[in-house]
């Protein structure tokens, strides 16, 4: 992503080269070895990378108008305006109006323009996180080391982590199916992190929504969602940051061009030169991640059985490129072959493949039964 977007390497706050993934009977598996030599995770502040890409918008001739988007007037005709309805926050606080030929919505989860336009609704996990300060030892532990928790004491759904910040970590929790429970979940979180994260000091607390999956419509007439507001976080890992920056320039890139071409923006153009790209691009990680949560995270048998796979050496190489390119890389056959069979005794033996397999034949006997 680095290098994709020309993010300078001083706004990366830690280089994680160090990934410990922890089972529910505290098994762990560090998951790094295969990491290519020189290549490592960044770990940055949200805020930091947020300021450094406005102001680098605003370089290169963007208007920034800071306020907050109220509503939206929808055009009449095909080639009337849509009304943007804000609040200044330049200034003391007014109302404002702005005329725009096309929107993109990137307002994140809780996404107004989605609203405004009738995108539809999505499920959302919460992800609850604490930034801690720890003393310099603690801290000294974390330097270049991530940790992934799995087990129904932290997540009954995801999983916890600690991952280090600048001068601090990053403890948190995600869940769906538990959002009554999050404070617990972040206790238990804190709990098997324990000696570890000791002595901390909360320097801030976040909570916010996670989408689960995509929008029922992700372009509507000349109004165009990307990142959170569109739904675009990968299940099993969370993670949107990236796809939040690639969505938004495939975007951005795709409403140019047709501008280029035809003098406007159109539905059509919209969905030919963002979505199909987009779809073509990521919609096969995205259910491919997303059959693993269900399979892996599910119980503790499923959770014990992906830490045991995440010390396989092939699991890791292949994991990894595909962080690293951020999409699914194919595979060597003989190393999959190899891989689906190492899988299949993994899950045999806690015992996954049997309900698994339970689970597709009651699928089937439904369809069948079922009228097409
Ligand atoms: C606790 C937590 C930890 C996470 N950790 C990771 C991680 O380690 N790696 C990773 O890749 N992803 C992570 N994610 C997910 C990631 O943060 C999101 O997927 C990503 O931030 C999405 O970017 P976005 O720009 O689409 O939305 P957001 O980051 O939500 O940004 C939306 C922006 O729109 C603005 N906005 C909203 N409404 C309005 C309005 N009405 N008017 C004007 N402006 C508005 C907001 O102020 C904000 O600036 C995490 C999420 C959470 C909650």
């Amino acid at each position: 992503m680095l290098d994709e977007f020309d993010i300078p390497r001083d706004l990366v706050d830690r280089r994680v080269t160090r990934m410990r993934v922890l089972s529910p009977s505290n098994l762990a598996a560090d998951f790094s070895r295969a990491l290519p030599p020189g290549a490592h995770i960044p770990m940055l502040r949200r805020e930091v990378l947020d300021s450094f890409l406005r102001r680098r918008a605003a370089d290169a001739g963007a208007n920034l108008v800071p306020g907050l988007v109220t509503s939206l007037s929808l055009p009449v005709g095909p080639s009337d305006p849509y009304l943007v309805h804000y609040i200044s926050s330049d200034g003391p606080s007014s109302k404002s109006v702005l005329e725009v030929d096309a929107i993109v919505g990137a307002d994140g989860a809780n996404s107004r323009v989605a609203r405004e336009v009738g995108a539809g609704d999505y499920t959302t996990a919460i992800a609850f996180q604490e930034r801690i300060r720890l003393p310099d030892e603690a801290m000294a532990y974390y330097d270049d080391l991530a940790e992934m928790y799995v087990g129904g004491d932290v997540s009954p759904d995801f999983y916890g982590w600690v991952f280090p910040k600048c001068d601090h970590v990053a403890v948190g929790t995600g869940t769906v199916a538990a959002k009554p429970e999050i404070k617990k979940l972040q206790s238990g979180i804190r709990a098997r992190a324990g000696t570890k994260i000791a002595g901390g000091r909360v320097i801030k607390v976040e909570a916010h929504p996670i989408p689960e999956h995509p929008r029922p419509r992700r372009v509507v007439g000349r109004v165009a969602l990307v990142g959170d507001a569109a739904g675009y976080v990968t299940r099993c890992s969370g993670e949107g940051i990236y796809f939040a920056a690639k969505s938004g320039r495939l975007c951005g890139q795709a409403m140019a061009k047709e501008w280029e071409l035809t003098g406007a923006v159109t539905e059509a153009g919209l969905r030919r030169g963002y979505l199909r790209q987009w779809d073509d691009e990521f919609l096969l990680t995205f259910r491919f991640l997303d059959l693993l949560q269900r399979v892996f995270y599910g119980g503790n048998t499923g959770r014990e059985a992906l830490v045991e796979m995440c010390a396989d050496e092939y699991v890791q190489r292949r994991t990894f490129e595909s962080y690293l390119h951020k999409r699914m890389v194919p595979g060597e056959p003989w190393g999959d072959l190899g891989l689906l069979w190492r899988t299949a005794g993994t899950m045999v033996r806690c015992g996954i493949l049997g309900k698994e397999v339970e689970r597709l034949r009651r699928l089937e006997l439904q369809a069948q039964v079922l009228p097409h």
